[in-house]
Parts: C-alpha cells; sequence; structure tokens
C-alpha cells in the first residue's frame, strides 16, 4: 500500500466522506470473517459492505434437498452430508427430519471417509451429497478418482456444484450498482486470480484478491476504494493464490466434470454457473440434473438476501421466529450464511 501505514489506512476508511461506495464480498467465509472483525464499525457510513452469494449451503435450491429426502427413504440407501446440509429445509423437510422419521441419513467428517463406508459395506447404495464451489469441487473429483481406482460402484454423488464468474455477472446484471468485489480467495487458490480478469474489464469493476484476516480485509477494501470506477484484478493474498491457481486440482475436476447449468436460490438458472459429471462418469450420479425447483418456507427472504438485495435484519423473521437455533432459513442455517452471521455479530 507505498508509504502509507495501517494506521493511516483506518484513519482514512473510518473518515471517508466521498460518494457511497457499494462493495460485494461474494464469499461466505469472508461475510463470517468481515462480521467476527466487527470490519464494518471500522468503516464510513459511506461504505457499505454487501454479503453475496457465497455460502454453498444457502444457494441449494430445495429440489436438491427434497431428492436427499427422497433418496434417505429408499430401502437401501445411505446419504451422507456434511454438517450444514442436514438442518436445512426442504419443499417439506430437512435432511434431519429426514432422519428423525427413519430415514438413512450419517454425516460425514472427511470426504475420503464415504469411499470406505461405501466399500466395507455394498449390500447399500451410499448417496454423497457434492455441494460446493470451485474451492469443494476438487475434493469430490477426488473422491471419484479413489472410487474409481478401488472399483467401489455403490457410492454415487448428488452435485449441486456451482462456479462464481457466472453468478457475479448476473448479481451485476441484475440489480447491479456494485462498484467493487472482494474476490473469494478460497475459489481464487483454485482457479487463480486471473479467472476473474475478463469479468471485471467486461463490468468495468475492480476484483481485490483478500485472505481472511481482518487486517487483510481492511487493506482490500482500501485497495478497492483506490480502484473505484476501473476494472482490474490486485492480488492481496499472494502467499496462496497464485494467477494460474493450481494446476493438480484443476486437472483432476476436468477429469470427471464439466461445465453445466446451475439453479440458484433467489436467482433461477443461470447459464454457465456449474459443473456437473461428465458421460463417462454418469454412473456415479445419484440423479442431479434437472433438480431446479426452489420453494422457500413462507416468510423468508432468503433469496433477496443472497442477491444484496435485502439487509438480513431486513427480513421480518429476523431474530423474532428465525435464530441460528431456530433457523427458519437456509441463511440462517449455515455459518458461511448472511442472516446467521448478521445475528450472531449484531452486524449492521
Ligand atoms: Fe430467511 Fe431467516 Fe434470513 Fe429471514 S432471517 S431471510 S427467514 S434465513
Amino acid at each position: 500500500m507505498g508509504s502509507i501505514t495501517f494506521e493511516e489506512i483506518l484513519d482514512k476508511l473510518k473518515n471517508y466522506d466521498g460518494e457511497e461506495v457499494h462493495i460485494m464480498e461474494v464469499c461466505g467465509t469472508h461475510t463470517a470473517a468481515i462480521s467476527e472483525n466487527g470490519i464494518p464499525s471500522m468503516l464510513s457510513p459511506k461504505i457499505k459492505l454487501i454479503s453475496g452469494p457465497g455460502c454453498p449451503v444457502c444457494v441449494t435450491v430445495t429440489a436438491v434437498i427434497d431428492r436427499l429426502v427422497e433418496l434417505s427413504m429408499e430401502e437401501n440407501t445411505i446419504v451422507l452430508t456434511f454438517g450444514d446440509l442436514i438442518r436445512v429445509r426442504g419443499t417439506h423437510k430437512s435432511l434431519a427430519d429426514a432422519k428423525a422419521d427413519g430415514g438413512h441419513v450419517r454425516m460425514v467428517y472427511s470426504p475420503m471417509e464415504t469411499v470406505k463406508l461405501a466399500k466395507e459395506d455394498p449390500s447399500h447404495t451410499y448417496v454423497f451429497a457434492a455441494i460446493g464451489f470451485e474451492t469443494t469441487t476438487p475434493v469430490y473429483a477426488m473422491v471419484l478418482e479413489e472410487a474409481v481406482k478401488e472399483n467401489v460402484k455403490n457410492l454415487k454423488l448428488l452435485t449441486s456444484l456451482k462456479t462464481m464468474p457466472e453468478v457475479i455477472r448476473w448479481v451485476v446484471k441484475n440489480g447491479g450498482g456494485i462498484d467493487g468485489f472482494i474476490a473469494p480467495g478460497h475459489v481464487c487458490a483454485v482457479t487463480g486470480s486471473d479467472t476473474f480478469k475478463e469479468l471485471s474489464d467486461e463490468l468495468g469493476i475492480p476484483f481485490v484478491v483478500s485472505g481472511f484476516e481482518g487486517k487483510q480485509l481492511i487493506m482490500t477494501i482500501y485497495a478497492l476504494l483506490q480502484m473505484k470506477g476501473k476494472s482490474g484484478i490486485k492480488n492481496l493474498y499472494k502467499n496462496v493464490v497464485t494467477e494460474e491457481g493450481n494446476t493438480k486440482a484443476k486437472e483432476v475436476v476436468e477429469k470427471y466434470f464439466e461445465v453445466s447449468d446451475a439453479s440458484w436460490r433467489g436467482m433461477g438458472k443461470i447459464k454457465g454457473s456449474g459443473m456437473a459429471l461428465i458421460k463417462e462418469y454418469a454412473d456415479f450420479d445419484a440423479g442431479s440434473i434437472g433438480l431446479d425447483e426452489d420453494h422457500m418456507p413462507p416468510g423468508c427472504c432468503c433469496a433477496s438476501v443472497l442477491v444484496g438485495k435485502l439487509k438480513p435484519y431486513e427480513c421480518p423473521l429476523f431474530g423474532k421466529t428465525c435464530t441460528p437455533d431456530n433457523a427458519h432459513g437456509a441463511c440462517m442455517v449455515s455459518t458461511e450464511g448472511s442472516c446467521y452471521n448478521y445475528f450472531v455479530s449484531g452486524r449492521r
């Protein structure tokens, strides 16, 4: 940041009195870090941070949950899932509800556990809920790599995998008013910072790649303020993110997945915004195609929160009938969700 000290940066951000600036943090982990570090309170009221669509569980449409619930009720099928997803409601129930009703649902803590479970129990079909962004897709590809190597045929994936660039384009074109993006650090570690270059040029909006520490996020916001009105990528997370990304991770993803359209909560189907299993590995698919419908719980405003049109506390249910202990919508369930983070940190 040239010769300016961090204290001077803090002072400039606190006392900024120019035109209002709207900065979107796209990644759910950034939302959590910004909230935990109390960053909004360190900024001038003219610098507005907006939480974006980067919480994987929150953007998963109910059709995916419904399909998992349905599979869990099949006689010889066991659904495997990571933590947060189990509590997210589908059209009628969550996987936790399905489990209480006798459905076969198990939490897993490590992806490779799924291959081991399936291998040791060939009498059941194991369905792994493969939900996430560019960061987790290589992990699912590695699960497939292991399943192929071990000739495990009773492990399948229900995929709802998404990618960032197209949803960012969608958000800008369907709402706009965003002056800069805090580019997702974990995603960029896989894809490389170059992945946002073309998009930045096309939209004329700057992107700054950031890590997750409070100090780095402050520097990122300051950099975006300096770049306002211009396109460009700045990488402030150079110890983790390179321009080209993780070549090995990208190769393993390309072996098993291809670009597809994907359905997003609150945004509908966005062309080229997802990843689906390639035909050669279709036998590993538990029925992921065509899961597009989304029926949110009555009164839940997640759809508007996810695209930055509504602040979580503007939802009439926020903190009343919807809290982390009694979550009504997905954005309050996940620890990366906007509503959850605004609630636990008191962020405004
Ligand atoms: Fe949905 Fe609850 Fe957030 Fe309201 S506060 S948008 S009901 S998750």
